[in-house]
């Protein structure tokens, strides 16, 4: 067995001289172990410079194994003779555990044979000391790699015009990658298990058929929530986005335009971290109260049919459309309040979710239900981006913005304050 991975060598002696052991520059190396006749079990490692190898007796020759982060493919070999420490860095964590096993028995002088372990001493080929490839264009079926695998330290693909409809499962698997881009393809939806991946930071899937994304894809605890800064999902058939959808916390690019999306999601705004918005030629006519807490470099909302004429209601409209709220409501407010989990059809009934997916947030915080004020107001969006794209040809910069408030005392409140924006 012959392990892929990346060595470097530092020399104990030097260091303990003050001076640097190594070249400080890991080499991509194939690792293995070989017998000479006597029985004598050598450590040998090829790289492209190298690839007769060199060789270290293991016999009663190792010092000490640092196999810590061995689930990470690293590990380190500290020999006896010479000194030097061999640090093992970005090998298949379940080879190195198996080689290291091997090592050990090696040290203590118990026999490998029928292990399947030992290699011959035959010096490395080429694609042994290669590095591993990281990035893969796809650009056309017949490319497309069907009976092999994708390579596994591939830290970006991209896969365009395949006719792709839908994502193939391998790429899951892929645990470095952090670019997939997969535009214009045909792909319909997508899966959950993208939202495994660990890597991924950039994703795009512009120019495919995508109508949904699934909620359960912007779940907090999901791995890419953390990870993903820049998504494009431009030119497909979104008519919304899901309400979770602020929990990508990380995303600083958005790309959104040419959907038929009507309303973008209410805690949008929530996205603290986002700099580049572009919604171009969809079918918002308000935007999120939250929206007007975004601190954008750039955002482009041309051509969307924005409602002209808004106006804040006055007082007298504002407590007489006020009910007292019902005790369904009260618990409601409660439940979202205290951010009690409640998303799950085998406990709560279908009806139930149904009513605490359909709260608000009012500007102080609070959720309600029916009793509400609702209210639009025209926003001047250069108060949160620096470059703005007028919203159609004659320059507009003012979009409505749809807010609600819990009650009369919010609504007072807030007019005084001027939070109300006008
Ligand atoms: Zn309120």
């Amino acid at each position: 067995m012959r392990i892929k991975c990346q060595i470097e060598i530092l020399n104990r002696c030097a260091a303990s001289q003050g001076l640097r052991g190594g070249c400080g520059k890991s080499a991509q190396a194939t690792l293995f172990l070989a017998r000479k006749p006597g029985d004598i079990v050598f450590l040998i490692f090829c790289t492209a410079k190298d690839k007769q190898g060199t060789k270290y007796r293991v016999n009663k020759n190792i010092q000490q194994i640092f196999g810590k982060f061995v689930c990470d493919g690293k590990a380190t070999i500290r020999l006896k003779e010479p000194v030097v420490d061999m640090c093992i860095s970005k090998a298949d964590p379940v080879e190195l555990k198996r080689i290291l096993k091997a090592i050990k028995s090696a040290h203590l002088g118990e026999t490998l044979s029928g292990q399947s372990i030992l290699s011959s001493m035959a010096p490395a080929k080429t694609k042994h000391v290669e590095k591993p490839k990281t990035k893969l264009v796809v650009t056309s079926r017949k490319d497309y790699p069907v009976t092999s695998s994708f390579p596994l330290m591939l830290e970006r693909l991209h896969i365009h015009d395949c006719n792709l409809a839908r994502l193939d499962s391998r790429l899951f698997n892929l645990k470095h990658l952090y670019l997939l881009d997969v535009s214009s393809n045909k792909i319909k939806t997508l899966p959950t298990a993208l939202s495994q991946m660990e890597s991924l930071c950039e994703l795009n899937v512009a120019k495919n058929e995508i109508s949904e994304i699934p909620a359960e894809l912007c779940q907090p605890q999901a791995p890419w929530c953390k990870t993903l800064k820049s998504l494009n999902l431009g030119n497909n058939k979104l008519t919304c986005l899901p309400r979770n959808f602020h929990n990508f916390f990380n995303l600083w690019q958005l790309q959104l335009c040419n959907n038929s999306i009507t309303k973008l999601p209410e805690q949008l705004g929530k996205l603290h971290n986002l700099r580049r918005l572009a919604a171009s030629n969809n079918s918002i006519k308000y935007l999120p109260l939250s929206f007007t807490k975004l601190h954008l470099e750039t955002l482009d909302l041309f051509m969307n049919p924005f409602v002209n004429d808004t106006q804040l209601p006055s007082n007298d409209v504002v407590c007489c459309s006020l009910k007292i709220p019902s005790l369904r409501e009260l618990s409601g407010r409660i439940i979202r309040k205290h951010q009690i989990f409640y998303d799950n059809y085998e406990y709560v009934p279908y009806l139930l979710i149904q009513y605490l997916n359909c709260s608000r947030q009012c500007q102080c915080g609070n959720f309600c239900f029916e009793t509400r004020i609702r209210f639009l107001m025209q926003f001047d969006l250069s108060r949160i981006c620096q470059n703005l794209i007028g919203l159609d040809h004659t320059g507009r910069k003012h979009a409505p913005v749809d807010a609600v408030l819990c009650s009369c005392n919010c609504y007072r409140r807030y007019q005084s304050h001027g939070i109300i924006m006008q």
